[in-house]
């Protein structure tokens, strides 16, 4: 019974963890690596084939991303979710592998013109359709019974609709050990979907760290706040620009300005016009207008039950050809664009950006975080100028930054959800946060006199002995590997030097005898080698 790291490990993406019981492998969550995590996604760290179950905490592509790739190479399980994941995974899937194919194409015209090897996309469309037949949809809170001695059970993560912290219950030659795997734990008082859940009882737990440092601004009163600035910027006969993740922030956003118009917080503006622009946020937007039973929270749920549609009101209109979207720069009546992608780094917004940055009557409204070095990040920084399609921009726009909305918990959320296990759990597994950040928490938790540990890439644990069988590659290592050679037999003396004080660490409580030998064992080995 072990449990392998195969990604997120001292990093933000690329999700992606490997039991094996009783001879069958189940992966927890299967996604891609994105930004400056990116490695090598063609590169599946295991056989696809030997595959024989995923489970899919949530539906966002660093932690499903990979799953065309895996069915491209021969997987043939079975593929776990809620509904709502199911649902929204086959927007999300298509979309990806329409972005694999559209970048292939581009390195493919590039590479022709060079006379380089032609790339091949990661997976195609048709690949993402493949994998929809492997989807099994289940309910929150329901035992699924995987195979002989597994079985699992979903809960509210509280992340995006749909998204579940998991339970595993296994068993091998009598032994039964309990393991969660957190998936991305979510923010309290988050519009359409719930707070987090929690378990209770675990061996052991994997947990994300994202926000393991940060404690999230307090947000006032976001409705009343957005309202203000949107009022402003149509009085004076600007465009609110807000560049936003398409599922999920969006449907977020809409249910606010749902609210807005209710309540007449746009005084001078009641009757304005709102426009969605990104094909995949008009499809989730879709989804989320649908059926939520099950899914939504407690105020979703009751504007549903009184006869109203929570992310709908009159005036809002979802574009979806590339015309209609070029008509928004032509129309020069003030209105609301909502556009992806959230960071600014690719997609339709980056022409509302050009067509209105420069007006000193418009604004651009950020409702997310904005990672190091994209536009986003600069325009939140004060950029002067940016460039867009190869023309210099100057910003004359109003730039707001509202960095209370959050899809993930802070550092308190971290700690309350780990604290709701009522036994102390053997090990807590600290994956998914940046090194800094994966380490400090990892610290933290010790302090709490929790047995906590930040595994390293490709490490391996074997969960009935309760100790390390490998220590893994770390991620920073595997990312200059690339650049130095020579250093792979350097990074296994690292390896085995990390074992080295994991063994001394179960050694505690020894006799005397033992550890003075050990200890002495240890030292001559150093002065050989100290030269
Ligand atoms: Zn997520």
């Amino acid at each position: 019974m072990n449990l392998k790291f195969y990604g997120a490990d001292k990093e933000v993406t690329g999700s992606c963890h490997c039991l094996e019981v009783n001879g069958k492998r189940i992966l927890i969550d299967c996604g891609l690596q994105q930004g400056q995590d990116e490695k090598d996604n063609n590169a599946l760290p295991f056989q696809a084939g030997m595959i024989d179950y995923v489970l899919v905490t949530h539906a966002h592509i660093d932690h499903s991303g990979k799953l065309p790739l895996l069915v491209r190479n021969g997987f043939q399980g079975k593929i776990y979710a809620t509904g709502m994941t199911c649902k929204l995974l086959r927007i999300m899937l298509e979309d990806s592998a329409h972005i694999q194919e559209m970048e292939a194409q581009w390195k493919q015209r590039k590479h022709k013109r060079s006379g380089d090897e032609v790339d091949e996309p990661l997976y195609t469309i048709a690949d993402a359709m493949k994998t929809f037949r492997y989807f099994n949809p289940c309910r929150y809170g329901q035992t699924i019974y995987l195979d002989e001695g597994v079985s699992a059970r979903f809960i509210d993560a509280g992340h995006l609709l749909g998204s579940a912290s998991i339970e595993l219950t296994l068993t091998e030659n009598q032994t039964t050990k309990v393991i969660v795997f957190s998936g991305d734990i979510g923010n309290y008082h988050q519009p359409i979907i719930r707070d987090p859940q929690y378990f209770h009882q675990a061996d052991y737990v994997v947990m994300e760290s994202t926000y393991g440092n940060r404690f999230h601004e307090e947000t006032q009163d976001l409705v009343w706040e957005l309202a203000r600035v949107f009022d402003e910027t149509l009085s004076r006969g600007g465009n609110v620009v807000i560049p936003s993740f398409a599922v999920g922030r969006t449907q977020e956003l809409l249910y606010f300005i749902r609210e807005m118009k209710e309540r007449f917080l746009v005084k001078h503006n009641p009757n304005f016009l709102v426009y969605v622009d990104s094909p995949l946020a008009m499809e989730a937007t879709k989804i989320y207008d649908g059926d939520l039973t099950g899914y939504a929270d407690k105020a979703t749920v009751e504007i549903i039950n009184s006869g109203f549609r929570p992310i709908c009101f009159p005036n809002l209109h979802l574009c979806k050809s590339v015309e209609e979207s070029m008509a928004l720069n032509e129309d020069t009546v003030p209105k609301v664009i909502i556009s992806s992608s959230g960071m600014c780094e690719a997609g339709r917004i980056r022409h509302h950006l050009k067509h209105n940055l420069w007006r000193a009557e418009c604004s651009v409204v950020f409702v997310g975080y904005q990672a190091n070095g994209t536009l986003g990040r600069m325009l939140v920084n004060g950029a002067h100028d940016v460039k867009l399609f190869g023309e210099r921009v100057v910003v004359n726009a109003q730039i707001h930054n509202f960095r209370g909305m959050s899809g993930h918990a802070d550092k308190n959320g971290l700690l309350h959800w780990i604290s709701e296990f009522e036994n102390e759990p053997e090990r807590v597994f600290v994956v998914h946060g940046e090194e800094e950040v994966a380490d400090g928490f990892t610290a933290e938790l010790r302090k709490m006199g929790i047995n906590a540990f930040a595994p390293d890439f490709q490490a391996e644990y074997d969960l009935i002995q309760n100790r390390f069988l490998d220590m893994g590659v770390p991620a920073s290592s595997l990312r200059t590997k690339i650049h130095k050679s020579g250093s792979v037999a350097y990074q296994r003396l690292q390896q085995v030097g990390d074992m080295m004080l994991e063994v001394i660490k179960h050694n505690e409580g020894g006799t005397n005898k033992d550890l003075g030998k050990f200890a002495d064992q240890l030292l001559s080995l150093i002065q050989k080698w100290d030269r």
